[in-house]
């Protein structure tokens, strides 16, 4: 038997033993995993830094104090959560009572990117604990001091017999993927999404994708330009834009766009330095490949890394380190390179459109958004994108904030994805709504719906039922 044959072989013995289905181990593998964050936060913000360059600030307000807020949120609702639904029930069937019962799935697997690899890997094990599965868990291998130190942690700190850590990238998933489970939960892009699905569809078992795309944002002149610039610069440049939800493209008027460009300037300044290159505040590209994909996005560079044509701000970029600086594109044309998939990295194209109207086309011309972030103090502006355009989530005013609240289903919309989690959206993505209906023998009133069907019955179906329905 393969590594995860006898992973998975493992973890349902224990699932059908029915170890993680009361509400004490539910809790006590959420306060473990509670305290694995707190009390290694300095482990995972050091590999955070190895992987991405990624700052510990960033990584504990990005990564850790998310997982953390959400196992808490969970903590102190899951009882609650888990109370059986009352239904009401038809008067046809009357004495009985009905209700909806989460039970867990299984053995569920949640395979993970890299850009945020504990936040990815985690979040999702908290839905997942929490409506009493046992997990596989397959971090990234692109971001491998983060996977290594997950692996460790996890398997120190959580119920090694339930949950279980594989590490590896495109051949040890295809061997997970082959197990018999009974949710996949994957983050990543559409193109291993598919993957995942086609795999999930020969054994028919459900699967939640969070994938990725262009999320753009619209902008007009009735906003403070200088909050907005700053606000879109901390979304897009954050994790040297490698953020599924960042902003993509900006959607602008020709009138505000030379404005917005130096507002967003001064707001890198003001984040990054005269030079990101050493701000222990910019994060770095996670591979040689993503590099070189995002370097080719740049119009024309010459052989030091300064861009030598196209209306560019920033590009300077460095291959040893994986730098690639806050760069801003005007004037982008739809048809650019740059515009035809996402983006996955600190270059910002402002695409200059007529009006809202335009805005609105270009956008539901697109695949649908994981995010779209308009800033507009104007209702009218608000309530046409939101009526107007499909996406995962709108936010106005605040790029990626909205993955913070709880109560907010996380999750994308057509190729941005399907399924949600978060909150309570994340138990019941891991949990099946039992229907369960229970209706005593006597009196036995079903005797009216039994054959033969008597002009009497009928009368009594039509006069009484009816009226009474
Ligand atoms: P990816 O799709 O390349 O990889 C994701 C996972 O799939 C990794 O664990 C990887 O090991 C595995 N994998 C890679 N090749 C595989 C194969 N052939 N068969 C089976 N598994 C395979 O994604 P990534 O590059 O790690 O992350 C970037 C993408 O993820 C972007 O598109 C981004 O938008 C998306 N993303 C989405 C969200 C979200 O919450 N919706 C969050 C972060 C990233």
């Amino acid at each position: 038997m393969t590594d995860a044959a006898l992973t998975v072989t493992r973890l349902r013995d224990a699932f059908d033993a029915g170890r993680t289905k009361p509400l004490a181990w539910r809790t006590a593998q959420l306060t473990a995993l509670r305290a694995l964050l707190v009390d290694h936060s300095a482990d995972l913000e050091q590999a955070l830094f190895d992987d991405l360059h990624k700052n510990a600030d960033e990584a504990r307000l990005t990564e850790i104090d998310i997982v953390v807020a959400e196992i808490d949120h969970a903590l102190g609702h899951l009882r609650e959560w888990l109370l059986p639904k009352r239904s009401p029930v038809p008067l046809l069937i009357a004495p009985a009572t009905a209700r909806i019962v989460r039970e867990p799935l299984g053995v569920v697997l949640i395979i993970a990117p890299w850009n945020y690899p504990v936040q990815l890997l985690l979040d999702p094990l908290v839905g997942a604990l929490a409506a009493g599965n046992s997990v596989v868990l397959k971090p990234s291998e692109l971001a491998p001091a983060t996977s290594a130190t997950l692996a460790r942690l996890v398997g120190k700190h959580l119920d090694p017999d339930a949950v279980a850590v594989i590490e590896g990238g495109a051949d040890a998933t295809t061997e997970l993927l082959e197990q018999r489970l009974d949710h996949i939960f994957f983050t990543g892009g559409e193109r291993v999404g598919r993957i995942v699905a086609r795999a999930a569809a020969e054994q028919l078992t459900p699967v939640t994708l969070e994938l990725g795309g262009k999320s753009p944002v619209w902008i007009d002149d009735t906003v403070d330009l200088h909050v907005a610039a700053k606000r879109i610069a901390w979304g897009k440049f954050m994790n040297a834009g490698q953020t599924c939800v960042a902003p993509d493209y900006i959607l602008t008027t020709p009138a505000l766009a030379p404005r917005l460009i130096e507002a967003v300037a001064q707001a890198i300044h003001g984040f990054y330095g005269d030079d990101p290159a050493v701000s222990h505040s910019y994060g770095r590209i996670v591979s040689d490949s993503q590099f070189d994909r995002l370097v080719a996005l740049l119009p024309e560079s010459g052989p030091d890394g300064e861009p030598t044509g196209g209306a560019v701000l920033g590009g300077r970029h460095h291959r040893a380190t994986r730098y690639l600086e806050p760069t801003i594109l005007s004037g982008v044309s739809l048809d650019d390179e740059i515009m035809q998939n996402e983006i996955f990295g600190p270059i910002l194209p402002i695409v200059e459109v007529r009006d809202l109207d335009e805005a609105i086309l270009v956008i539901r011309s697109r695949p649908k958004p994981l995010a779209l972030y308009a800033f507009t103090e104007s209702e009218e502006a608000r309530r046409r994108i939101l009526e107007d355009t499909s996406s995962g989530a709108v936010s106005f005013g605040a790029p990626s904030a909205h993955l913070s609240v709880a109560g907010l289903p996380f999750g994308g919309v057509g190729t941005s994805g399907m399924g949600a989690y978060h909150g309570e959206r994340g138990l019941l993505t891991f949990s099946h709504e039992k229907a369960v209906l229970s209706k005593p023998l006597h009196p036995d009133t079903l005797r009216i719906a039994y054959p033969p069907f008597t002009r009497g019955k009928d009368a009594f179906v039509r006069s009484v039922l009816g009226r009474l329905r």
